[in-house]
């Protein structure tokens, strides 16, 4: 699932490629994408509008309009936002296609095979009913930055444990569980561990090691894992997952400590991956 680093990653592409670009016309494929409001809404808010910048919290790409509205694009499970000439076959599930004016005769496609995906347009002064979840987000550890004060301020009195409360869009925006089980592992702290438990030198550690994670991958282009279709705009992949050290990695030898194996535990419903070595 595209996290952070990812969405920021098509961010950067759209701010090169899209921003300053009028959607000529809008197509809708599956109206699941659009589950939100409609086909006819999506079409309506699209067409004669030109995207005037590309903005990012959480995971929620947001593209403000020369209208007054915004888009909002959320990538979710498998969701694919990719620019290309007028005219080349669309792979299947192609589900919106937005005409951009200028030449080359370009489309922006968003190619979703799960479907989790949406495509909003919605009104940033009604953001509270539009998008309750996106007026409601946490901190964003990049766009915003994440003071070590900051942190300890969300992780004071919580007895919540502390892989959980990073996952909470709510509290931190961004991160998933690729991006937790990295920061956990090079804080050196257990996923298991009480949020309200931390010293303030590991809060220090942890803030580090998210924002240091988050910042790398960002530089990386993300990370495309085998079982994910994450690419930036042009198709092209990220490769931060060479860098990673316990995500998908149970039962391989710790490269940091090089002394135990990799574990995988399900938490939630969801894996985690940690060294019983070095965070303990
Ligand atoms: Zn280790």
């Amino acid at each position: 699932m595209p996290e952070l680093p990812e969405v920021e990653t098509v961010r950067r592409g759209v701010q090169a490629q899209v921003v300053g670009r009028r959607i000529t016309a809008v197509e809708v494929g599956r109206e699941r994408t659009v589950r939100r409001t409609s086909r006819q809404a999506l079409i309506d808010g699209l067409t004669g509008a030109t995207i005037l910048a590309a903005n990012r919290r959480g995971k929620y790409l947001l593209c403000p309009l020369d209208t007054g509205d915004e888009l909002m694009v959320h990538l979710r499970m498998s969701g694919r936002l990719l620019v290309a000439a007028a005219g080349t076959p669309r792979p299947a599930h192609t589900h919106v296609v937005m005409h951009l004016s200028g030449s080359p005769r370009q489309e922006l496609w968003f190619v979703d095979p799960r479907t989790f995906g949406e495509v909003v347009v919605f009104d940033p002064a009604n953001v509270d009913v539009e998008l309750p979840e996106l007026a409601r987000l946490g901190v964003d550890p990049i766009a915003d930055g994440l003071t070590r004060t900051q942190l300890a301020t969300l992780l004071a009195g919580r007895r919540r444990l502390l892989k959980p409360l990073l996952l909470d869009q709510h509290v931190v925006a961004g991160v998933g569980n690729i991006y937790a089980d990295e920061s956990l592992h090079r804080a050196r702290l257990r996923h298991d561990r009480l949020a309200d438990s931390l010293t303030s030198r590991e809060v220090g550690r942890l803030r580090d090691a998210v924002v240091s994670v988050l910042t790398e991958a960002v530089e990386a282009g993300g990370s495309t894992l085998t079982d994910t279709q994450y690419v930036d705009i042009e198709g092209g992949q990220g490769w931060f997952q060479v860098h990673h050290r316990v995500y998908d990695r149970a039962g391989q030898r710790c490269i940091t400590c090089g002394k135990a194996d990799i574990q995988r535990v399900m938490m939630g419903g969801r894996s985690t991956c940690f060294c019983p070595r070095c965070q303990h």
